[in-house]
This record gives C-alpha cells, sequence and structure tokens, in this order.
C-alpha cells in the first residue's frame, strides 16, 4: 500500500497544532514530498519517511505558506550527506522562482551539492509530472492568485487514487483532476477569491465522484471545524473529515 502523509494542514497563518499545508506519497520505492513548510526534517522523522526514500519535490505552487521550507530542506539533507540527485517539478513559473530564491541562497557554491534537475510541468489538465513503478503523478492547472497546480496520484500497484486540490476556487479542472478519486484532499481556507470554503469543496468532490473528502488549508479555528465538515457532507454527500498534521490515508 501507499500512503499520504499530511505534514501540516493550516492555511497561510499557522497555528501551534497546524503547520501550513504540504504533505508526502510514499511507496515502495520512496516518497515524494509535495510542496515543503514548516520543520520539514523534523516532522518527516516524526512521520518515519526516511530521508534516504526522498524522490523528489514537487511544488504546487510559489506562495510562502507552500515553499517556506524548502530551501532549509535543501539545506539539511546536503549537510546531512545526500549525493542522489533530487528531482524539482512544478510549473514553469514555479521553476524560474525556486531557480532564483535558490540563486539568493548562493546554491552554486554549496561544495559537491547534488543535482537538482527541474521539470516544467506543462499548464494542461493531465499533464504528466513524473512516473515511476510506483505512481503515475499529472497535473492540472487550477484558479488560484499565482500560476498553481493541482496534482493526481495514480497508485499503479493498488490502482487507487488520490488528488490533491492546492490552492483554489472552485474550478472544473479540479473535477476532472479528481475524477473517481478514492481520495480528494481539497483545500477549505474559505470562500474567497482564490480559495474554496468546506461546502465549496463538498460540491467539487461530489461533481467528481470522489470516494471521501478530506478538508486541508483551512484556518486553525477550532470553534468551526464541526460546522465544515457538516456544510462539507451537506453538498458532497460522502464522507469528510477534517485533515490533521500527522494524519495518513493509504490508498
Ligand atoms: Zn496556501
Ligand atoms: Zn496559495
Amino acid at each position: 500500500m501507499a500512503r499520504v502523509v499530511t505534514l501540516g494542514t493550516a492555511a497561510v497563518v499557522p497555528s501551534e497544532a497546524h503547520a501550513n499545508t504540504y504533505m508526502a506519497v510514499e511507496g515502495e520505492g520512496g516518497f515524494f514530498l509535495i510542496d515543503c513548510a514548516a520543520r520539514p526534517l523534523v516532522r518527516m522523522r516524526r512521520a518515519g519517511l526516511a530521508l534516504d526514500r526522498l524522490r523528489g519535490l514537487i511544488i504546487t505552487h510559489f506562495h510562502p505558506d507552500h515553499v517556506s521550507g524548502v530551501p532549509i530542506m535543501l539545506n539539511n539533507i546536503w549537510l546531512l550527506g545526500r549525493t542522489d540527485p533530487l528531482p524539482i517539478y512544478g510549473l514553469q513559473d514555479v521553476v524560474e522562482r525556486f531557480e532564483a530564491m535558490m540563486d539568493l541562497f548562493r546554491w552554486y557554491d554549496w561544495p559537491g551539492l547534488y543535482d537538482m534537475p527541474c521539470h516544467a510541468v506543462p499548464e494542461e489538465v493531465g499533464a504528466l509530472v513524473l512516473e515511476d513503478n510506483d505512481f503515475r503523478i499529472t497535473g492540472a492547472p487550477v484558479k488560484h492568485l499565482v500560476p498553481t497546480m493541482g496534482v493526481r496520484v495514480e497508485n499503479k500497484r493498488s490502482g487507487k487514487v488520490l488528488a490533491y486540490s492546492s490552492d483554489t476556487e472552485p474550478y472544473d479542472a479540479v473535477v476532472e483532476l479528481a475524477r473517481d478519486a478514492d481520495i480528494l484532499i481539497h483545500e477549505a481556507a474559505t470562500n474567497t477569491l482564490g480559495h474554496s470554503s468546506a461546502a465549496q469543496a463538498g460540491e467539487i468532490a461530489r461533481r467528481a465522484g470522489a470516494g471521501r473528502l478530506v478538508l486541508i488549508h483551512y484556518r486553525p479555528s477550532p470553534h468551526k471545524y464541526g460546522r465544515w465538515v457538516e456544510e462539507a457532507t451537506a453538498t458532497f454527500g460522502g464522507p469528510v473529515e477534517l485533515a490533521q498534521d500527522f494524519g495518513e490515508y493509504e490508498f
């Protein structure tokens, strides 16, 4: 089986119990990070993700709550002796900004730094991000404030599918991305420009025919959690839960 671990679940402003949203998808051959935020090495260790099994980094978009952990993670694994290449996947906009950010940190002067081949993913529904023995991962441009990619992870061994909306308004491409997915992880920041409410996430899950909806990227406000789950359940009609930091889902 493969698993996804939610290493953080908060929208832009985190809390003690909720770091900014990022996750790891792990199969038999290793794992991929999807975005990278707070204290990545500490959180990967706590989640039982062995660093030598890190196969690549997928960046959905270049907002600080999704990339703030990238430079320190890359720096830490270099200091800990990584020599294997670490591929980076994202839209062209992300690749350019990633390279510019690493230039600011003078990565060209880090002696013996492993290679980081950057793969620009085309901005189209179903664009191939990567494929290995465990997964076929595709992307779709979603509707956010900057170029942003949602991802669909097909487990080639189990046939199960996980979809993740990233940050987005309710959008047809997310319905395509999540078509018949076993698990849809959808943002639920709020009904505002570039984002979705829990009820809107439920509506997308219903239209996609998803098996199960996991709400993520929400504002840490415990008194509202129950209401959000109710609202999403009402529009979806299937099982809904609120992602927690270090939550795990098999697929
Ligand atoms: Zn965000
Ligand atoms: Zn964002």
